[in-house]
């Protein structure tokens, strides 16, 4: 099911201030439905790197911020250490990244809280909803608020195509433990005919698993955990990726994370002669997982069908609990590979 985008003019904000503009595409994005009395509201955030200018600017956040207090939700900015080196590689690092880039009590009122703790391994474990995988690990501060606000910049990224909203939720959210899981599949290799053996990239592997031997860098498979740092490192590009197939998985297991059991409102396409997405959103009714809103023609009409079945399920924690567990039992994350495999069983038969 797509989901609504709102765009923000920036040819307005010469009148207004950006800032103004964001509480009205706040309020157009249904953030007052979201956020209740009382609620510990995570602001989930990228802090950006010391040294790099890719992340959003604190305005922006403490205009959210506010926005959530007036509702009377109580705010905390909050990130996650990284698995490479760097500046942000535990909770003592990140919050100086956060604090060196304008987020903090002071700047935004509210405070920076590291989501997976000092060392990057505070966990809430949830069943993944693909069958037979290993259990997802969220980030506690993350898993524990009451409301979550998602806050990405868009940036290119050299795994995933795009770095947005799934990235920062999917990968962003996770501990350490998590992040190694959706690299296991991404370690990279030296091509050896590139390599001069100058050494920066042994300096860039904050796990020691990167050698020189005979002038050349060799990776250690066992203590490479695929976190892909060195590759920004080799002044050669001799440090290679299998990009036909490191990639794929590692997305695959991001949306693994980022959809970890989710309940969801359906809006089918309802000119279709056949009501094809009515017959497959029907299914997930069925189970428990989800709720039809007519996608009616009339805009404000839709709007309100949709908001009352927002603020229903908004206020209902326990019943948002059962679909997403009627989700993860309907889940068939193997189908189209199953539906394949009984086609080819078929015309060999
Ligand atoms: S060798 Fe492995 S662990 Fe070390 S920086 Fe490269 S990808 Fe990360
Ligand atoms: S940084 Fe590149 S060139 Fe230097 S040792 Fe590592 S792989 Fe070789």
């Amino acid at each position: 099911m797509a989901s609504p985008v709102h765009l923000l003019s920036l040819t307005q904000s010469r009148r207004k201030g950006i800032p103004a503009l964001l509480e009205r595409l706040l309020e157009a994005a249904g953030l007052p439905g979201h956020i209740a009395e009382g609620d510990i509201t995570a602001l989930k955030l990228h802090v950006g790197e010391p040294g790099n200018t890719a992340y959003i600017r604190p305005p922006f956040v403490e205009t959210v911020a506010a926005m959530v207090k007036r509702l009377g939700g109580r705010p905390f900015l909050t990130d996650t250490t990284t698995l490479y080196t760097g500046l942000r590689r535990n909770g003592l690092d990140l919050i100086r990244a956060a604090e060196l880039h304008g987020f903090s009590s002071i700047s935004i009122g509210a405070p920076f809280i590291p989501a997976d703790g000092l060392k990057g391994d505070e966990a809430v474990t949830v069943p993944s909803p693909v069958e037979g995988n290993p259990p997802v690990h969220l980030a506690a501060a993350l898993a524990k608020a009451d409301a979550l606000v998602c806050m990405s910049h868009f940036k290119g990224h050299e795994v995933t195509g795009i770095g947005g909203a799934l990235k920062n939720l999917g990968m962003g959210c996770s501990t350490k433990a998590g992040k190694l899981y959706m690299h296991a599949q991404s370690k990279p290799f030296v091509e050896p005919s590139r390599c001069t053996g100058c050494g920066r990239c042994l300096e860039w592997c904050a796990w020691g698993a990167i050698e020189l031997e005979e002038g050349k860098a060799v990776i250690a498979e066992s203590a490479c955990t695929g976190c892909a740092h060195c590759l920004l490192a080799c002044p050669e590009n001799a440090l290679r990726f299998h990009w036909d197939r490191a990639p794929a998985d590692v997305q695959r297991r991001m949306a693994e994370y980022a959809a970890a059991g989710v309940p969801s409102i359906c809006l089918p396409y309802p000119y279709h002669k056949d009501r094809h997405q009515y017959r497959n959103a029907g299914k997930l009714v069925e189970v428990g997982a989800a709720v039809i809103v007519d996608d009616v023609a009339d805009a404000q009409d839709r709007a309100d069908r949709l908001w009352e079945k927002l603020e229903g399920l908004m206020a209902d924690n326990e019943r948002r609990a059962r679909m997403a567990q009627a989700c993860r039992r309907a889940a068939r994350p193997h189908a189209a590979r199953d539906i394949a495999q009984r086609l080819l069983e078929m015309a060999d038969a």
